[in-house]
């Protein structure tokens, strides 16, 4: 059912997720005077300088009651060189919530867009990563093993439930994904000549495939596939990876995209959303106003749409294509920041895309 008023929960975060969070709610601003859209955001400030300066971190208290008032959760990005290790793997907010809200997918789509140069000449790049996100060595981490000097050990955990929900997520989407021309092909990236855990998933993902047969499939190991992506990238249209191999890939992916200043992102379940750019906090360009704010202000698009989607609105979805059509305007025709050449600050950019919103 849609809804009057969409409650969103914004997390700047530290870095340039403050710099890249301002410009795209400006983005999004324009949107609601001009069609109609109704946000309300909560504005929270945990953040790994918040952890530093008082100890202070998101509790289970504090995401349960964000769950509950919260249709979706923007987030710039968290963390901060000084917070790295143990510390750094606790605080991580995004992590936290991965767990707490069930998150299970995180879909990373990239496309060599007009007026972008990628470094591969000529060549078309349109894909889907989608990165598995509860399981594999990250889940690891909950076990709190205390590594010794001589010995540290990750654990790799894949489980059924989560494979069957995961390529449901990635057929689902190769199909939704055709509609705009695409293949239509699911490729699983992974490792079962050497790891057990990968052993089920191929599996698996061999049985949804099979129930699923109007849509391609094929697999590689992680290893060929990853040549294949930047060798022959139009072998792909949606991959699928655990965790560690699909935090690896969808920066290859970004990579071939023209980098992370335009690589979005979306962490989901079935009722729980988490957008934010593929980029950190890129502490090496902070405060500067030179964030490129393109991957954050695709984030909210991907909100959008999938809002759109949970609630059956269309407004939603209409406001979504039109910012992914202005921000194609802007990556062909300029201003374009730092990162791709240009020497536009984050806000310029951000209003560049308020102006060619207009345009659709
Ligand atoms: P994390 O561990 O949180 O992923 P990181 O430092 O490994 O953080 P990023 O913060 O993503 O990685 O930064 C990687 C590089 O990409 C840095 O050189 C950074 O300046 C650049 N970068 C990241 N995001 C952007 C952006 N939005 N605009 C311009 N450059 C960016």
């Amino acid at each position: 059912m849609p809804k009057q008023t969409y409650e969103i929960a914004v997390f700047p975060g530290d870095g340039i997720g403050p710099e890249v969070i301002d410009a795209t709610l400006t983005v999004l601003q324009a949107c609601q005077e001009r069609y109609g859209l109704s946000l309300n955001y909560t504005t929270h400030d945990f953040s790994a300088e918040l952890y530093r300066r008082t100890g202070k971190k998101i509790t289970a208290a504090d995401m349960d009651e964000i769950g509950e008032q919260a249709d979706a959760v923007l987030f710039g990005a968290m963390g901060l060189p000084e917070v790295r290790g143990p510390e750094g793997l606790e605080l991580g907010a995004q992590v936290e919530m991965r767990a707490h809200y069930g998150l299970l997918a995180s879909l990373r789509p990239v496309r060599l867009f007009d007026g972008v140069e990628g470094p591969l000449k000529d060549e078309n790049v349109d894909m889907l990563v989608i990165r598995e996100i509860s399981e594999g060595m990250f889940a690891g981490l909950a076990d709190k093993h205390e590594p010794s000097d001589e010995t540290a050990t990750d654990r790799m955990t894949i489980t059924r439930a989560t494979c069957e929900k995961l390529f449901d997520v990635a057929f689902s989407q190769a199909r939704a994904r055709r509609k705009r021309g695409t293949p239509g092909r699911v490729t699983l990236l992974h490792k079962s000549n050497a790891l057990r855990s990968n052993v089920l998933m191929e599996k698996v993902f061999d049985e949804v495939a099979a129930k699923n047969k109007d849509v391609d499939s094929q697999k590689f190991y992680i290893d060929v596939g990853s040549m294949y992506m930047v060798t022959d990238p139009q072998r792909y249209d949606v991959i699928v990876s655990e965790n560690i191999f699909g935090d690896i890939t969808s920066e290859i992916a970004a990579g071939l995209g023209g980098g992370l200043g335009i690589a979005p992102s979306a962490d989901v379940s079935l009722t729980h959303g988490v957008f934010q750019p593929s980029h950190g906090s890129a502490p090496d360009i902070a405060g500067q106003g030179i964030a490129n704010p393109i991957a954050m202000i695709l984030s909210a698009a991907m909100m959008l749409e999938w809002l759109g989607e949970q609630h059956d609105d269309d407004r939603c979805t209409d406001v979504a294509q039109r910012i992914q059509a202005a921000v194609e305007t802007v990556l062909a025709n300029g201003p374009w920041a730092k990162d791709l050449g240009g020497d536009a600050g984050t806000q310029e950019v951000a209003d560049a895309v308020t102006a060619a919103l207009a345009g659709k």
